[in-house]
């Protein structure tokens, strides 16, 4: 059985856990590690090494930290199936979307190695006589990242490379569900030259999170993970004096308004529903049907659904894979008949779904379709996390805007429409962090910020982009004034970084 243990000061640990989990491989539903949960004596090991790591780090120059990065991102272009390979035995869903979220998560390392140009500040010269004022970002110092099962490398990966980039260490505390990913990132952190010390991991539950939130030489902590943790991380590392940004759960709608193109419209609801079985942050799990188009939409739904495959995630013919543990799978199931007895009519009941070529232990379910719900059904107040598509009937555009405004969670929105005018109205009216327009899953680019609104974060700045730069650098202002001008050696070599 594979032993997955930390990553502390550039080595894996050495020491004997007190504690360990789990970590199933969910198309069998077997135990295929055993993960070591750190103390905070761990914890404390980690920052002391990312600590001592800071104090030169911060120092290092820009063209040579930019040269790791770059190295970094060779090094996880070419080990990117390895990863994939990794995350869908832990976490369950298909290779070719594993892909996908290393794909995601290099856009942010490739951003990253372009930070220099955001690091840069201003400059006016003479702001009073003979007097010039500059301004410059320097980084926080040690900052943690706690982040959720369902994206084990992309979530990390929004948050450490740009972290790293600005001068930072960090202490990873990843998913105990599916801790391997982040290990294999400390090695190809280490192959490219990072001292040891500035990339960290720590595996475990809430002890080693209490630990990070507790600790005094943490000077930053991002974390991503359902609302209740997102508040709590919040109020805990807040109230110790820390800089928090933690990106909670959400309730995605998907509006359609009646002049859409029906089969492009059922066609992303359905890959926005299901893929990665509905455990993405930004998955469509509430889809507003604006009158009269309910029945024709829920009926391509239905075909669509029908169809899809659902099997392991390592066969390349799946296209759903299993959900990542027995119990999220049986708590996603209580919702059908949960639903179906306030009052929703089950459209597609996935428990009646074939799995193609799974073991029966697996966690399965297959995809389900929940009508005419209503605002008030547990399936559309609760963040569900699995393949359940609940469809709300409307009878309007501006019932459509209340019913998703009226949602605690603000994290992503579609609406689908050929109208660009009424498609403006709504990107402007929506209270949603991140909107798309016929785009089921608008996650913005690295170049932009990630972030939801209301219960889906708390904090001030997105993640990755420019606001990631912000987070994770501290701005200083500097008046000075030189009476005398002074003179350096006479040097003809060209100049070059080191
Ligand atoms: P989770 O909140 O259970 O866990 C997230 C992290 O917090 C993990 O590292 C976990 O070990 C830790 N944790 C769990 N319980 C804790 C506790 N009681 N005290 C302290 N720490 C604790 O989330 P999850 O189930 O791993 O991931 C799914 C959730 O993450 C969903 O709600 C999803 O919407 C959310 N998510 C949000 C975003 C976003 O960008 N807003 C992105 C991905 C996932």
């Amino acid at each position: 059985m594979k032993h997955i243990t930390h990553w502390i000061g550039g080595q894996p640990w050495t020491g004997e856990a007190e504690r360990h989990g789990d970590v199933y491989d969910p198309a069998t539903g077997q135990v295929a590690g055993l993960v070591d949960f750190a103390t905070s004596a761990d914890v404390d090991a980690a920052v002391a090494a990312a600590a001592e790591a800071f104090a030169t780090w911060r120092g290092v120059s820009l063209a040579r930290r930019v040269t790791i990065l770059f190295a970094f991102r060779e090094l996880v272009r070419q080990h990117a199936a390895e990863l994939a390979r990794l995350i869908t035995a832990e976490h369950g869903k298909v290779t070719s979307d594993a892909a996908g979220e290393v794909a995601r998560g290099l856009e942010v390392v490739e951003f990253a190695c372009g930070i220099p140009q955001l690091l840069k500040g201003g400059f006016s010269e003479n702001v009073s006589t003979g007097v010039d004022s500059y301004s410059i970002r320097q980084p926080v110092g040690v900052v943690a990242g706690i982040t959720p099962f369902n994206f084990p490398a992309m979530v990390p990966m929004w948050m450490f490379p740009v972290a790293i980039g600005c001068g930072n260490t960090f202490v990873l505390k990843p998913s105990e569900k599916d801790p391997s990913a982040s290990l294999l990132l400390a090695r190809l952190w280490a192959a490219a030259g990072l001292p040891g010390g500035v990339f960290n991991v720590v595996h475990g539950d809430k002890a080693a999170v209490d630990a990070i939130l507790a600790h005094p030489g943490i000077s930053a902590v991002s974390f991503v993970g359902s609302t209740p943790i997102a508040r709590y991380v919040y109020q805990a590392g807040a109230s110790r004096g820390k800089r928090v940004q933690a990106l909670g759960g959400a309730k995605n709608h998907m509006v359609v308004l009646p002049d859409a193109d029906l089969d492009l419209a059922a066609d992303a609801a359905v890959s926005a529903g299901f893929g990665s079985a509905g455990e993405r942050c930004m998955a469509i799990s509430a889809l507003v049907a604006v009158d009269p188009v309910g029945d024709e939409l829920v009926a391509k739904i239905t075909d669509r659904v029908g169809k899809l495959i659902v099997g392991p995630g390592s066969d390349a013919r799946s296209q759903m894979g299993p959900l990542v543990t027995g119990p999220h799978r049986d708590k996603v199931a209580s919702y059908l008949d949960g639903g179906a007895g306030q009052g929703a009519v089950l459209a597609v009941d996935g428990r009646r779904h074939p799995v193609s070529g799974g073991q029966p232990g697996g966690f399965w379910l297959g995809p389900s379709v929940l009508d005419h719900v209503t605002p008030q059904m547990s399936c559309y107040t609760d963040e569900i996390f699995g393949p359940v598509l609940s469809v709300l009937r409307v009878p309007s555009y501006q019932a459509a805007v209340q019913l998703v405004n009226g949602s605690p969670y603000g994290n992503g929105v579609a609406v689908f429409t050929c109208d660009g005018g009424a498609a403006r109205r709504f990107v402007s009216e929506a209270e949603i962090g991140m909107v798309g327009v016929n785009v089921p899953i608008p996650v913005p680019m690295a170049y932009y910020s990630f972030g939801g609104w209301k219960a889906s974060l708390f904090g001030d700045t997105h993640a990755y982009g420019t606001e990631g730069v912000h987070f994770y650098t501290r701005g200083k202002v500097v008046t000075s004034r030189w009476p005398d001008p002074s003179h350096g050696g006479v040097n003809l070599g060209f100049p070059v970084n080191s």
